[in-house]
């Protein structure tokens, strides 16, 4: 089994809360570093997105999902961290 992680490495959403488990790879296999809201079919849903965008995103959903603000910007600050972000730094 490669290595897995326990959040995505996208969004930081923690994996075993992801409903479908992990995203897909190109081969339909599961994702362990990818959530299923971010990686589908081996590629990024949002291929575009700033580090900023995503931040400012997940921050929307925990809102929604009724987290207080100051808890938001705890969760999001780390997002910059993952490997997805580490790949685009120069
Ligand atoms: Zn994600």
């Amino acid at each position: 089994m490669s290595t897995s992680h326990k959040k995505c490495q996208s969004c930081g959403m923690p994996l075993k809360r992801d409903a479908q488990g992990g995203g897909t790879n190109a081969d339909g296999s599961k994702s362990t570093t990818y959530c299923s809201h971010c990686y589908e079919r081996g590629k990024f849903l949002q291929p575009d997105i700033s580090v900023q965008g995503m931040q400012t995103i997940v921050r929307r959903k925990l809102v929604e999902f009724g987290m207080p603000g100051f808890l938001t910007g705890f969760f999001t600050k780390g997002i910059p961290r993952l490997e997805r972000w580490q790949q685009q730094a120069k």
